[in-house]
């Protein structure tokens, strides 16, 4: 099968009749290579995807100890699940019941018994629509990295999942030199086409892993998942050399050769947030800056400047 979505889907299914579930699962695994999980009531759901979002849920609404108006509800007020596409999968089937379904916040409703092919039909073009609204809400325009708020979405959930399995990651915070200069010498057109450049170059330069968004103007930001501080700063450092010594050519009059600074940090087991590490590698390309720019940073190793 052509490969349909960017990214591979996870769907959370969620009913109290564990046929439905292994079914729906089955066919979605095989037909579209979703990866499915199940749970068999609500509140079971609610919690599940505190630490695993989904790409959509299918939601039962007559199941004991939590219906699917009441978890579908709690999905819609917490802020870190409230986007995920929900539709009910229900015997409920009056105009009342569909009514109140879509005021708890449901994007869609199908009544049981229903044909699979609907099912799959209604399940594909949502999760289409919602790839296309994240692809354009979570890139910058100019850049095209990851925008703050997603960056700091994706972060958010990557800390949680490092520090349950233990294991290390580094954050950085890299600001260009004297940027205001490129400016203010050759307008504002030139400063875009560096910054442009430079998050082209650091998209080929860091691993597919390694996740890059740009923080704001001329500040960029960048996680490290399973690499200690040591390892991001050298690999940081092998960027800096290279950009100290490329000439980016915009047009034939203008020539222009930048450097930049960084800070980093580093995910240990002293309840760091993203907050507080984003603020340690900020210090630290604070310092940097102030060392004479040009220069990577690690935040523990300055503890007591
Ligand atoms: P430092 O070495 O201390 O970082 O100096 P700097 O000049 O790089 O830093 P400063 O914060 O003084 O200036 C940043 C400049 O970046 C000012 C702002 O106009 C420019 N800038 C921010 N966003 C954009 C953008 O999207 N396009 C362009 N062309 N310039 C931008
Ligand atoms: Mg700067
Ligand atoms: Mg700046």
């Amino acid at each position: 099968m052509a490969k349909m979505f960017k990214t591979e889907k996870t769907i959370l299914v969620v009913d109290d009749d564990p046929m439905i579930g292994d079914i729906i699962s089955k066919i979605f695994k095989k037909k579209f290579n979703f990866s499915c999980h199940v749970c068999y009531n609500g509140l079971e759901a609610v919690k599940y995807i505190e630490s695993h979002l989904p790409d959509l849920i299918l939601l039962d609404v007559n199941m004991p100890i939590m219906n699917g108006y009441e978890a579908c509800e709690k999905i819609r007020q917490n802020t870190r699940t409230n986007l995920v596409p929900i539709i009910f999968i229900t015997a409920f089937d009056k105009m009342d019941d569909k009514v109140k379904g879509f005021n708890a916040g449901v994007d869609d409703y199908l009544v049981k018994p229903f044909d699979m092919r609907e099912l799959e039909v209604r399940v594909v073009s949502l999760l289409a629509r919602v790839e296309k609204f994240i692809e354009v809400s979570s890139k910058d325009e100019l850049t095209g990295l990851y925008n703050r708020r997603y960056f700091q979405d994706i972060l958010y959930h990557e800390i949680k999942i490092h520090m349950r399995q233990n294991v290390e990651l580094s954050l950085s915070m890299i600001d260009i030199d004297f940027f205001k200069k490129v400016n203010d010498t050759y307008g504002h057109l030139v400063g875009d086409f560096i910054l442009k450049s430079f998050s082209e170059k650091m998209a080929n330069f860091f691993r597919k892993s390694d996740i890059l968004g740009r923080f704001g103007g001329e500040e960029f930001i960048l996680a490290f998942p399973h690499t200690n501080s040591q390892l991001a700063k050298w690999k940081i450092e092998a960027l800096r050399e290279e950009i100290s010594k490329e000439i980016f050519v915009y047009d034939e009059k203008t020539k222009i050769n930048f450097t930049f600074s960084a800070g980093v940090s580093e995910l240990k087991k002293n309840g760091e947030t993203l907050e507080s590490l984003t603020e340690a590698a900020d210090k630290s390309l604070y310092l940097a800056k102030n060392q004479g720019r040009n220069r990577v940073i690690i935040a523990e190793e300055n503890k007591n400047e």
